[in-house]
């Protein structure tokens, strides 16, 4: 992959679902943890995030949403139910075929950024290619550009604001062309005008045809998301839409 690369340059603006499977489907999903009592983590739960959607999910601390969050992140396996990721049916796969899926197809945003403190904001940005042959410097310049960053792109996060931090993050979880980002409270360490700013870059995200998944406490997150999902007791209450709404 080079800079010349990026498909989704293409197209940029409403993207033809027609053309694209969801980036990401949980069928009948449920999570159970076995011990002395049995957790019932998500109970049954049917989700689909559409190319180009943004979704918030919402809901009190046990709900389910971190589990949620780390089923469609491919970092843990259903008891029950089917995950798809971008059309493919992933929930068979081996852990080394997990782990490709996920560095190929999804992006991780934290609310703490998860910055190496000693390197760059380019080189923070490519180090989830680090183990890949191919040149992402440039594209690692393009990514930090488009988010506002390319007067920053040497500095280390000690150097950076939080709200410049997250745009650091953000463009790392752009580098491999995600299907799906999931993010989780995204905004949670920032002010409102910076929370804001780093909404508006989701939803440029969204335009550009990735499925974008917040788990939230925010309400400014879900007045920006096209769909706001609620968890209670690991079910789905589904949801109000939000935003400017991304189906017509
Ligand atoms: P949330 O992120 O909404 O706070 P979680 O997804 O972290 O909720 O947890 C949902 C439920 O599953 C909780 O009751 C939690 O205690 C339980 N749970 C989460 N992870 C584990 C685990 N590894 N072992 C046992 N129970 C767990
Ligand atoms: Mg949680």
């Amino acid at each position: 992959m080079t800079a010349q690369d990026t498909p989704s340059e293409a197209g940029a603006g409403v993207v033809d679902q027609s053309e694209h499977p969801p980036a990401a489907e949980l069928i009948e999903v449920t999570k159970r943890y076995e011990g002395a009592e049995t957790v019932i983590a998500l109970d049954a739960v049917d989700l689909s995030i559409a190319r180009g959607e943004f979704v918030a999910v919402v809901g009190p601390s046990g709900s389910g949403k971190s589990t949620m969050l780390n089923l469609l992140g491919l970092l843990d396996t259903p008891t029950e139910g089917t995950v798809r990721l971008d059309g493919r049916d992933v929930t068979d796969l081996s852990e080394r075929a997990l782990t490709d899926a996920r560095r190929e197809r999804i992006g991780f945003v934290f609310q703490d950024f998860h910055l190496l403190p000693t390197l760059t904001a380019v080189e923070n940005v490519t180090l989830p290619t680090a183990f890949e042959s191919g040149e992402y410097g440039s594209r690692a310049t393009i990514l930090l550009r488009r988010v506002g960053l390319g007067d920053r792109l040497t500095h280390t996060p000690d150097e950076l604001s939080g709200g410049q931090k997250q745009r650091v993050a953000i463009a790392r979880s752009l580098i491999n062309e995600p299907a799906l980002l999931l993010a989780d409270e995204p905004t949670g360490n920032l002010d409102r005008d910076t929370g804001t700013k780093i909404l508006e870059e989701f939803a440029q995200i969204c335009d550009r045809g990735v499925g974008v998944v917040a788990v939230t406490h925010d309400e400014l997150v879900t007045e920006y998301a096209d769909r706001t999902v609620r968890l209670v007791d690991g079910r789905l209450r589904s949801g109000e839409r939000g935003g400017d709404g991304f189906a017509t």
